[in-house]
């Protein structure tokens, strides 16, 4: 059987989602609902309701026996379709197969040095990955997961055997923050950590940090410090209000954390022994 998965978005040339010049590849689809989540319409599979399609300004979604389609061909990219969707979802799916990734990775690829797996969360696509990744790296390229850590790695090597890093999201060290943040057990993530180092496979480390959230910044910050110390990096991150969704701004702020606030946590990582850390 051939196996596709739902693509949201391709970007040809990405400069930070990893090193150097990479596509980025994201996927449609998560199962976490991260209150902070800056691309809601990729959580989850669209389910046909049909509420976009009259919205579209130039005709470019309709609806054929019960499901929408969408033509790329003259959409306009106007977003009007995700800003309607009441579902966290998104129209502009494309079913993609791992020799149609291949087409378009081989269009750009004298210009990078890899590709980042995406998302929505891409591990819940492992069977592509499987396939995928042996015949991205015999063109000479890169791979990177950029993670939510939800998969359990060391239950499942053989997606790592082709994988030369990933990129994971550490959100909340604490089980309460963590179910009150992404409303998802954090416990596989935590394993991730320690795993993905053990077996050198951790390319970085993400944190976001929120304002006024003193004790739980403090805590995610100071468990994974002390776990990586210099052999990863930690981009601790800024939480940003943009493109949250209005009903989550009202809890988290609608503002963006202070910049000085948030250095004080690339201090603390630092002075855990994580050198590595930095902020953006
Ligand atoms: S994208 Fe959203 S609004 Fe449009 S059909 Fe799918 S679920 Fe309905
Ligand atoms: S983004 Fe494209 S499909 Fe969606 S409403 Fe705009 S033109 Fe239509």
């Amino acid at each position: 059987m051939t196996i596709s998965a739902p693509v949201n978005k391709i970007i040809p040339f990405s400069n930070v989602d990893g090193p150097s010049n990479r596509m980025a590849i994201f996927f449609q689809g998560c199962q976490f609902n991260c209150r902070f989540c800056h691309n809601p319409e990729t959580i989850n599979m669209c389910s046909n309701c049909g509420d976009c399609v009259k919205t579209c300004p130039v005709k470019a979604l309709s609806l054929e026996d019960g499901k929408v389609v969408w033509n790329r061909s003259i959409c306009v990219n106007c977003d009007t379709c995700i800003k309607i969707c009441r579902h966290n979802a998104s129209p502009k799916i494309t079913w993609m197969t791992a020799d149609d990734l291949l087409k378009e990775i081989e269009k750009v690829r004298p210009y990078i040095e890899g590709i980042t797996l995406s998302g929505g969360e891409c591990t819940l696509r492992r069977d592509l990955i499987v396939e995928l990744f042996p015949k991205v790296k015999a063109m000479g390229l890169t791979t990177l997961l950029d993670s939510n850590g939800s998969l359990d790695f060391e239950k499942d090597p053989e997606i790592l055997g082709y994988c030369d890093g990933v990129m994971l999201d550490v959100k909340a060290a604490g089980k309460e923050f963590s179910d009150w943040l992404i409303r998802y057990p954090n416990e596989v993530i935590l394993k991730n950590l320690e795993y993905l180092l053990k077996v050198n496979k951790l390319y970085e480390v993400r944190t976001i940090i929120f304002p006024d959230r003193d004790k739980d910044n403090e805590e995610t910050v100071t468990y994974v410090a002390r776990i990586i110390q210099d052999r990863c990096f930690y981009k601790i991150i800024r939480y940003r209000q943009f493109g949250v969704r209005d009903e989550q701004r009202d809890v988290l702020g609608d503002f963006t954390t202070d910049e000085e606030y948030a250095q004080g946590y690339v201090k603390l990582a630092r002075s855990l022994g994580a050198d590595k850390a930095y902020l953006i």
